[in-house]
Order: structure tokens, then sequence, then C-alpha cells
């Protein structure tokens, strides 16, 4: 560190005083990094390349007392405070420009008890970390489908995956978690112990504090399970998008069907002549056996006359990450997202015709299939109030050269417009974008004052900010009881 750091704060820029800045980095053991040292520019680094902040300092956490001492050091120094996961949202909220960044990634442990079928896992761990400890034992718990992904992200702001019909969202496993708050406190939370905050951290983003350890429920998975792709030309996809979603409105649990518009990668299964033109792609997981997963899905392929199948016996923690070639760091991403409860012909038409209008090679419309055990658990049960999301659709802008910026955002934005008015109106915390912060009260809908209320008892001063903020309730104003 250099003997003078001027820090962007909260409502002014003033000098931290040196003796201030040395004690701090004295008492967090993973190192702090300003922007002269080496290591800078790769640790503030995220998954979308068009997020390009540079902290003030960035804290190097490995230990619970590390995490309190940043904490208390952001607040009593009134600075801007971001908590880095696995650093993949895609608003950037896990670098605080000018402030304190708390990366993370050092603290990637994952313990599993395999006779309670329990994981405790770290919050630097990525989902890849987690299926290989967990399904080295057969286990496995809901996460996403991009395994760079970070639980812990993941995991604060709901979480959902093919194992979600089956076993809910990956917040309907979290069975505790330790936690610093805005005081600096060290709590732990259950629906037990701090049950108020145990509510707001599921699906509450990162609004509530840092968590320094999550508890899993696991459930035997695999290890292989039915998976792959059914591909279909676009000239078909009227007919196997409605095929989709009617066949999708009775699958059992145990069997998730998306469905991705996109061009084609140059993948082996498909013709060459097909690689580069639009196609409706149909990524599927049975996670309930392998042969009655094969007769599950057999109907996929009859939706239409598939162009290429890779379908069959499957490692279940080959398949997640079997889309991260698609999804690698540092490409320029922009999206829009939108729930749906039902998906009318009129919906899949102009998803279609925005599919005929990609503005480019990596761009793509995907449409997760939601449902089934996680729609069983009550909207108040926890934060995450979009229950009756059965479907989630994305619009993912992708690109490569600045260049093309607006353009793309332009197609995202006006994909996601053209879809509003089919949908629930709720969104998903965890693909809200920058400029989406109106959006977080209808994504929280009758959960919001909750929300609000606990924000002002446990962050009064909103030091977690960085995130799709939920600001405490006005004091003055009567708000919903906790
Ligand atoms: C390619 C890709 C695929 C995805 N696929 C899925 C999917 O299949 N299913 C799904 O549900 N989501 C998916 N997501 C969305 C993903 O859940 C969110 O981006 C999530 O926030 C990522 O978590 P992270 O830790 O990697 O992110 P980060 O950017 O590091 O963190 C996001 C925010 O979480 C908070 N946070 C992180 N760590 C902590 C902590 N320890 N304590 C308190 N707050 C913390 C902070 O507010 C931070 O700004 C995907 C995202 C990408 C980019």
């Amino acid at each position: 560190m250099h003997s003078t750091t001027y820090l962007t704060l909260d409502r002014d820029v003033r000098q931290l005083r040196q003796p201030d800045l040395d004690a701090f980095t004295a008492q967090i053991s993973g190192g702090v990094l300003g922007a002269t040292d080496a290591a800078y520019d790769d640790a503030r680094k995220v998954w979308n390349g068009t997020v390009d902040r540079r902290p003030a300092l960035i804290a190097r956490c490995l230990t619970e007392g590390d995490v309190q001492a940043a904490v208390r050091f952001a607040g009593e120094h009134r600075m801007l405070l971001s908590v880095r996961g696995g650093g993949h949202h895609i608003a950037g909220n896990a670098v605080a420009e000018g402030g304190l960044m708390l990366d993370m990634s050092g603290m990637r442990s994952i313990r599993i008890d395999v006779a309670e079928r329990t994981a405790r896992v770290g919050p630097g761990a990525l989902l890849a970390d987690f299926d290989r400890e967990a399904q080295a034992h057969g286990l496995a718990t809901p996460l996403g489908i991009n395994s760079t992904t970070g639980v812990a992200g993941l995991t604060l702001g709901g979480g959902f995956g093919w194992l979600t019909r089956r076993h809910g969202l990956t917040i309907d496993n979290l069975l505790g978690a330790t936690v610093v708050t805005a005081d600096g406190a060290i709590r732990g939370v259950s629906a037990t112990r701090e049950a108020d905050l145990f509510w707001a951290l599921r699906g509450g983003g990162g609004n509530f504090g840092v968590v320094t350890s999550f508890e899993f429920q696991l459930h035997p998975v695999g290890p292989e399970v039915y998976a792959g792709l059914v591909v279909y030309p676009f000239s078909q996809a009227r007919q196997v998008l409605r095929a989709w979603r009617d066949f999708t409105a009775g699958t059992p649990d145990e069997l998730s069907v998306w469905a991705v518009l996109r061009k084609a990668p140059p993948l082996p299964f498909l013709p060459a002549a097909h690689h580069g033109t639009e196609v409706v792609v149909f990524p599927l997981v049975h996670c309930g056996g392998v042969a009655v997963g094969e007769r599950a899905a057999a109907a996929v392929l009859k939706f239409g006359d598939p162009i290429g199948t890779a379908l069959g016996p499957t490692p279940y923690a080959g398949f997640q990450t079997a889309f991260d070639p698609l999804l690698t760091t540092g490409g320029r991403n922009y999206w829009k997202s939108n729930n749906f409860s039902a998906l009318s012909d009129a919906a899949l038409d102009l998803v279609i015709a925005a599919a005929s209008r990609l503005p480019g090679p990596e761009c793509e419309i995907f449409m997760a299939q939601l449902g089934g055990a996680m729609a069983r658990v009550k909207p108040d049960a926890t934060a995450f109030v979009g229950r009756d999301a059965r479907y989630i659709m994305n619009v993912h802008g992708r690109w490569s050269d600045p260049a093309d910026d607006a353009r793309v955002r332009a197609w995202a934005r006006r994909t996601f417009e053209d879809a509003t008015p089919h949908a629930t109106g709720s969104g998903y915390v965890n693909f809200l974008t920058e400029d989406e912060g109106e959006r977080v009260a209808a994504s929280y809908g009758t959960n919001y004052a909750r929300l609000q209320t606990l924000k002002r008892r446990f962050d009064p001063d909103n030091l977690f900010r960085m995130n799709l903020n939920i600001p405490p309730a006005d004091g003055n104003r009567p708000s919903a009881s906790p």
C-alpha cells in the first residue's frame, strides 16, 4: 500500500489517515490491495466485461474476523462497500467505484456431512466447487446452470436450476447461515435463530449483511442423470415452442425442459449447414433415474423434426458445466428478464420475432421452466415472492465490440417491453441490471414492506447498498411489521 490513498466516500471525498489504513490492512489476513498493486486489476474484474470499476481498496477476506473488520471499517469511514462472491451479477455491484470491495474468493471451503446430508459452504465458493464435493457422495442441492457462478450471490437472490422443480429454489434448501451485519455483529441465523433475518436473507440479496458461511440441505442426485439437448430448425419454431409449452404444463417434478433461441454453435452433433443459423434448443435434465428420465423426456423428440440430439445418461456435475463455454468471463453482456405464469401463443410469437432479429451470434433468449417444488412454497415464507413464475425468460445480449453496446441493449430492451404485457410484472433480482433499480419493489411485491422494515432494523444507514437495493423503511411512516 502507498502512503496516500484518496477514497470516494458516500457524501464527500477525503483523505484517509495513513495510520487508520495501516491498522486496517494489518487486520485483513488476505491483505488489502490498492490500485498500484500487481494483483489489483485481476481482483476487480467480474464476469460482465462492461463493468470497469476501480475500488479504492480491495480487502481479501479469509476469515469471519476479516469480514467483521472490513464491515466496521467501511461503516466508520462511511465508505461505499461492495461484496464480491463469484462476481457474476450482471449489474456489477460486486465492485464499488472508489470504495471498499470485499473479495471473498479466498473463502471457498466446502464441508459435506454425508450422514446428515448437509453442506457448509464458504462465501467464495463457485457452483463447480459445490457440485464437485457434493457429487462425490451422490448428493446435490439446486444451483444455477453456469458452474463459474458464485454460490453466495445466487443463493441470496433465490437460485434456480435443473433441480428446482424437484427440490425447490436454492434458498428453500438453506438451513442456516452466519452473517456479519452492519453493526459488525456476527450472527448465526436459521429457522429458529434470528428467524426474521434468516427470512430476509432468503431472497433479499446482499441487503442485510455479509454472509460468511451457508449451510444447505443436500439430496441424492445421480451421479448420472438423463440429460442433454434436442435442437430444432428455426422454421419449426412456432410448432415446437407451442408443443413445449403444452408439454411443460404436465411434466413430473424430476424433469425440467428449458427453451433457448439462438444461432447454433458449431456443435459436433449438428449438421454443418445449420451452424450459425437460428435454432430452437431444448436443454433438459431428469434427476429421477436414467431409464425413467428417458421415458419422461421422449416427447421432446416429437415436438417436430429435430436436426440434432445429444441425449443420454450424463454425469450431473458434468452437465452443470455444459453451458460454460458459451458464458465465459469478460464478454460484454446486457439482459432483460420477465417472469411468466403462463405463455400464450402471442407471447411465444413475439419471442420468435425477437429471435429472428438476434443482434449477434452470442445473443440468445432462454426460457427456464420453473414450478414444481418451488411453487409449493408460500410467497411469504421467504423474501423471494415470485413463486408463481412458471417460466423465467432472459433476453441475453452478449457481444465483444463496445461499438455494439447501444444496438444490442436496444434489442434486449425492446424484446422485454414487447413481452411485458404477457408477464407477471415481478422480476428476479439476480437478473436485474444496474438500470433496473425501479423494478426492485415490484420484484419483492407483497414482501417489500417487511423487507424495508427489517432493513431499517439491521442496516438503518444502508451500508449494504451495492445491490438491488431495498432502502430502509422511513421511520416516520408506518410500515408492515416484521
Ligand atoms: C452466466 C450466468 C448464468 C446464470 N445462471 C443462473 C441460473 O441458472 N440460476 C440463477 O438463479 N441465477 C443465475 N445467474 C444469476 C446469478 O444467480 C447472479 O448473477 C448471482 O448474483 C451471482 O452470484 P455471484 O456471487 O457470482 O455474484 P457477485 O456479483 O459476486 O455478487 C452479487 C451480489 O450478491 C451479494 N453478495 C455476494 N456475496 C455475498 C456475501 N457473501 N454476503 C452478502 N452479499 C453477497 C452482493 O450484493 C453482490 O453485489 C446467472 C448469472 C450468470 C452471469
